[in-house]
């Protein structure tokens, strides 16, 4: 295993073991995204019990999360959260004694349990799924999310005569010095802000019992709790990364955690991106919802005051996704074919792009192997005035993937990336199995690889520098 896919994929197991590949990099003008591999799935729980129990009420939903949501059983306990927090805080240390300006990965299944993930995921989407039914009455459907605004009186009877109690009307106009009669989406996520004081202004319809019900009736303060410890965790691991000069990414994961992964995430960033942007987020611009995702947070930002930081992927989890939303019977979130992840990638760029032109606030990492994606972005940093010494957009390359695109973007001067997993074989293997999955796409590059080494030799034949190895 070690002298084939991991050799190729990992760096090593441990913090000491990678040092001499990370200052190699860094010598040509590689920095280094350290990720520890540490990762947790629903799947990987044992659910199987439970998941047929409940599958005939999620077929007839045809809901995106199993039914398994409300599920008693925690399969991944405290004091394993605890664990991998202080697994990270190593990888934070790794990273600040061994790069300079650099990153540490984070992965929030391992900082709390994937169930209340999946749950607080639910509530999530429901409560959006809520607004955009909500704009479809007001006759606001084929606009984009952001450009949706409510009418405040109209939702206020609507929801009475569905038989909500709450006084809708004053808790918005009584938050906005600028009330306008109107709310967006934001406004209306905002009220998640105070969920604990204005449970009986969150409601959703039930579609089978066709009235309103509790958005948190299943949301218990254990879950409360559970959150607040995420949460902890997090300012701990914001604090070390602060203190080591690194730099935290948190990476995106499957559909039905991401929800809750993103909007911890975003708590995060509220507090900490304040001066700086130590916290970055990661939209997968395979989801057909990924431009929404991107321009909401992005509207947040501005309206709140914190740094936007994203790293902008196309997304790793598609075969996992597909077979998941075709055995559980709800729609795929993936975008149909390639083409359209592209022009939904070039898309979020672009806007972010513009956005970091426009107000030079937002902070963007294009982490892709794909040379139009990443030709694209320099010719538009160039149009736009954007500077490499900016320090505002960088890139991220796999390791052991197109070493070709990394290097030379090093030494041109641009902010450039490995993400460089570490860890036993046997913590890396979903790493792995991911990589083998995206094979087709890696071999054509491998094939380019070769092409470019066996040019590469034939030169240095032609020039008699066969055995020459560059000083770093
Ligand atoms: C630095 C770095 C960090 C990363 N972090 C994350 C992360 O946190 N979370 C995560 O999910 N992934 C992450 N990835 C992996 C990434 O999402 C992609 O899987 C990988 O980079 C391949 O995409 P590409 O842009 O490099 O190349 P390309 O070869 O241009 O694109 C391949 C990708 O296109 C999409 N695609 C392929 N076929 C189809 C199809 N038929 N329909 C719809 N879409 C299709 C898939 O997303 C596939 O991975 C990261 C990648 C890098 C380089």
């Amino acid at each position: 295993m070690k002298m084939t896919f991991y050799g190729q994929f990992v760096a090593g197991e441990d913090h000491i073991a990678i040092r001499p590949l990370i200052q190699k990099n860094q010598a040509f003008g590689v920095g280094s995204v350290l990720d520890y591999s540490v990762e947790e799935d629903i799947k990987s729980c044992s659910i199987t019990n439970f998941r047929e129990k409940n599958s005939k009420a999620h077929e007839k939903s045809g809901d995106h999360f199993g039914g398994l949501t409300g599920a008693p059983t925690y399969f991944n306990d405290e004091a394993k959260c605890d664990q991998h927090m202080e697994t990270f805080i190593k990888c934070i240390k790794a990273s600040g004694g061994s790069t300079v300006d650099g990153f540490s990965a984070i992965k929030m299944t391992a900082l709390g349990r994937p169930q209340f993930l999946l749950h607080l995921s639910e509530v999530l989407v429901k409560w959006q799924r809520f607004f955009t039914f909500l704009a479809l009455q007001q006759g606001k459907d084929g606009m984009e999310a952001i450009e949706q605004r409510l009418e405040l009186k109209q939702l206020q009877e609507f929801l009475t005569k569905l038989g909500a109690k709450g006084d809708f009307y004053s808790w918005f106009s009584e938050r906005k010095a600028d009330f306008s009669g109107t709310i967006d989406m934001l406004d209306w996520n905002s009220l998640l802000d105070d969920r604990v004081k204005m449970s009986d202004l969150l409601v959703v319809p039930n579609v089978e019992l066709g009235e309103l019900e509790p958005l948190l009736k299943t949301f218990t303060m254990e879950e409360e709790n559970q959150m607040k410890r995420i949460l902890q965790r997090m300012d701990t691991l914001v604090k070390h990364a602060t203190d080591n000069g690194v730099r935290l990414m948190v990476d995106a994961e499957q559909t039905y955690l991401q929800p809750a992964i993103s909007r911890l995430t975003l708590e995060t960033q509220r507090t900490y991106n304040r001066e700086k942007p130590v916290i970055f987020n990661t939209y997968q611009c395979y989801l057909k919802e990924a431009y929404d995702n991107v321009t909401m947070d992005v509207a947040l930002s501005g309206r709140e005051g914190w740094q936007f930081a994203a790293k902008l992927v196309r997304g790793a989890y598609m075969y996992q996704e597909r077979e998941r939303a075709q055995e559980i019977g709800y729609e795929d979130p993936i975008n149909p074919d390639y083409e359209s992840t592209n022009r939904m990638y070039h898309r979020c760029l672009d806007y972010v792009l513009d956005e970091i032109a426009l107000n030079r606030k937002a902070n963007m990492m294009v982490a892709s192997h794909n040379e139009d994606t990443i030709k694209h972005t320099l010719r538009r940093m160039h149009e736009l005035g954007l500077l490499p010494t900016d320090n505002k957009v960088s890139f991220g390359q796999l390791l052991g993937m197109c070493d070709q695109i990394s290097f030379p973007l090093g030494q041109a001067g641009f902010p450039v990336y490995k993400y460089v997993p570490y860890g036993p074989v046997n913590e890396v293997l979903p790493y792995l199995s991911r990589r083998a999955q995206e094979n087709r796409g890696f071999m054509k590059g491998a094939q380019k690889e070769r092409e470019l080494l066996w040019q590469e030799l034939k030169r240095r034949f032609a020039s008699g520098e066969l055995l020459y190895r560059p000083a770093y």
